[in-house]
């Protein structure tokens, strides 16, 4: 067998396997069935893209994500491999050029919609062309269960029973387990191995943020990020116009993309997010599948998403560079709620309780006062080494005071409304505001009224959360989300069980930030020279502009960093270069050295 680290060397540019790759590669070049799980960015193409490099016909990746599909092939050629792509953005003679360069035996690997697959005795043509190996990206979209399920994903189970010598790889970001079991199951796949790895990624920050004022945290998240690229997830498409407008008034290159929007305005928008010419992106979670961009900086969720795979599908947007990225997501009960009003609406009682259920561990998350990762990572089945010193939690790790009397103050108050209030009510008696409802309810007169007007309405809601966290109180979704005393909550009212509050300084610091740049493996600690890497990205700039694609095709950030750092004068040392391979090297080493040395010359100070 070849060496795979020298096809990694000379194809890729890489030094090394991440975790899991050679496995995968190995496994499959054996002829078995695998499953692979690895978030977004965790490296999943190689693992078929090395085997078809070595396989003596082609390998058919199914995808079904015409923009992804586009944007590896490219990526591909870049590399010097011969790769193309079928599907309903060819016209009849374009498709059938591809076809012919196939049966010619002259594609390493060809990506396929699934629609495009099963048309037109396609399968019968394919017969003929020795595929050795079939790779099904997204494969989580066989899943009725998940929210990205596709109907025509059910029929590649004939794929199996068409070509049984031929192994088949499985690909996905969602590990959840009931979803791993239908890929398996509904592939027909033969006693498939389940590699799980990757959803480690220590280069992207986590925090979570109180929904409070969401505009004025964005603004100092924008200022730790001038002119950086970066994607504010919204809940609603109203939401994501009316975010975009307020960025461009602040002076930001922005656009909002929603499903509402049509095709052609999609692309778009998305070819101007991916080319850099917009810088934020403000979208609902119609965006991103199929966004290959990797110098994402920050992923911001304006609204609790419904579940972990979800939001951390998105948040791994960031950073697939592998440089310092941050995440920020901000949480409100009125979000939840939200959620939960949907989720309420479903007929299916089972699918809602699956729902639920995800709801619930999303919210775990959110409010979670130990390390973010180790929460995450272990709803990945991934092992974790206790705290990551990334997130908002280890590196402000709470404080806390004996908050009985606060706790006290608002119970009380609770149950003389009968339970009757909700949460912003709760606060109004608490601060002796006569807000309407207070007014008509004539609750006013409840004894705890304006007892706790000492404490900022903000404040209070940070506490009032952290009861209902603790199991003081309880939401009744059933109810108008009013809040009911627990057990508990009655237990700490008759002072036989004191509650610990986290201080609302250690939650008022997070907001502040900076959530500071460290972490990954290329800190850009190391880049003296900025001056250096902004010619070198104007040169990139250029190049990508006249063959008309997108930069990353040429060189990704973190190349062009490592060779802003590095400044190889020879093209052997051109080939150290982080990404670099044979290829990139031929095809672009001269231009780029020789714009190194221009730029010393020029007595620019080193
Ligand atoms: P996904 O799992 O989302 O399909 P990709 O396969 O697109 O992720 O990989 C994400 C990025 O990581 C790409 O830029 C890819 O070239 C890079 N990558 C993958 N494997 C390695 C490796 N062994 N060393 C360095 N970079 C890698
Ligand atoms: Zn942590």
């Amino acid at each position: 067998m070849e060496d795979l680290h020298a096809l990694l060397r000379h194809h890729f540019g890489y030094t090394s396997f991440r975790p899991q790759q050679l496995a995968v590669i190995e496994h499959v070049l054996g002829g078995n069935d695998a499953v692979v799980l690895m978030p977004t960015g965790g490296g999943k193409s190689l693992c078929f893209q090395i085997p078809a490099l070595i396989l003596d016909g082609p390998t058919l990746v199914i995808s079904p994500l015409i923009a992804l599909m586009k944007d590896q092939v490219e990526g591909l050629r870049g590399n010097g491999v011969a790769a193309a792509f079928l599907n309903s953005t060819l016209n009849w003679s374009e498709e059938e050029a591809v076809i012919q360069e196939l049966i010619a035996g002259r594609v390493k690997l060809l990506y396929v919609s699934p629609e495009r697959l099963f048309q037109q005795g396609f399968l019968d043509r394919l017969d003929t062309c020795n595929v050795r190996l079939i790779a099904i990206d997204e494969a989580h979209c066989i899943s009725s269960w998940g929210h990205h399920f596709r109907p025509d994903y059910k029929h590649l189970k004939v794929l199996k029973k068409r070509y049984p010598q031929i192994p088949i790889i499985a690909l996905t970001a969602t590990a959840d387990k009931a979803v791993r079991q239908d890929i398996g199951r509904d592939l027909g796949l033969i006693s498939p191995r389940v590699f799980i790895s990757g959803f480690d990624r220590p280069n992207l920050s986590l925090s979570v943020l109180p929904g409070q004022n969401r505009w004025g945290s964005i603004q100092r998240i924008l200022r730790r990020h001038p002119g950086e690229c970066g994607i504010i997830y919204c809940n609603s498409r109203a939401a994501t116009e009316r975010m975009a407008a307020k960025l461009k008034a602040f002076g930001i290159r922005s656009a909002s993309y929603h499903a509402g929007m049509g095709a052609s305005e999609r692309a778009q928008v998305q070819d101007e997010f991916i080319s850099g010419r917009s810088h934020v992106i403000c979208a609902t979670i119609a965006f991103g599948m199929g966004i290959d961009k990797a110098d994402v900086r920050f992923v911001i969720h304006y609204n609790v998403p419904g579940t972990v795979e979800g939001y951390y599908q998105e948040i791994g947007r960031a950073g697939r560079d592998g440089l310092p990225a941050e995440t920020v997501l901000f949480y409100s009960y009125a979000d939840v709620h939200t959620h939960l009003h949907f989720i309420q609406e479903i007929g299916d009682p089972r699918y809602r309780e699956v729902l639920m259920a995800k709801m619930e561990r999303m919210k775990e998350y959110a409010e979670a006062q130990v390390c973010r990762r180790t929460i995450l990572l272990s709803y990945f089945s991934e092992d974790t080494q206790g705290s990551c010193g990334n997130c908002d939690v280890c590196k402000d790790p709470p404080s806390y005071f004996d908050g009985s009397l606060l706790a006290q103050k608002a119970l009380s108050a609770i149950l003389r409304s009968r339970e009757q209030m909700g949460m912003s009510v709760l606060v109004d008696v608490l601060k002796g505001t006569r807000s309407p409802e207070v007014q008509a309810k004539g609750w006013y007169r409840i004894k705890t009224f304006g007892l706790g007007n000492d404490i900022s309405a903000f404040t209070w809601t940070l506490f009032i959360q952290q009861f209902i966290q603790n199991g003081l109180l309880e939401v009744d979704y059933t109810d108008h989300y009013h809040l009911k005393v627990t057990r508990v909550g009655e237990a700490v009212l008759r002072g036989e069980r004191p509650i610990r509050l986290v201080t609302p300084e250690t939650i008022k610091e997070r907001q502040a930030g900076p959530v500071s740049r460290t972490a990954g493996p290329n800190s850009s600690e190391h880049i003296r020279d900025e001056g250096l890497l902004a010619h070198l990205k104007n040169l990139r700039r250029g190049l990508a502009k006249g063959m008309g694609k997108p930069a990353y095709v040429v060189f990704s950030d973190a190349s062009l960093m490592d060779m802003a750092e590095r400044r190889p004068s020879t093209i052997h040392e051109f080939r150290l270069v982080h990404g670099v391979g044979d290829h990139k090297s031929r095809t672009y080493g001269e231009q780029f050295m020789k714009a190194i040395a221009e730029y010393e010359e020029a007595g620019v100070p080193m």
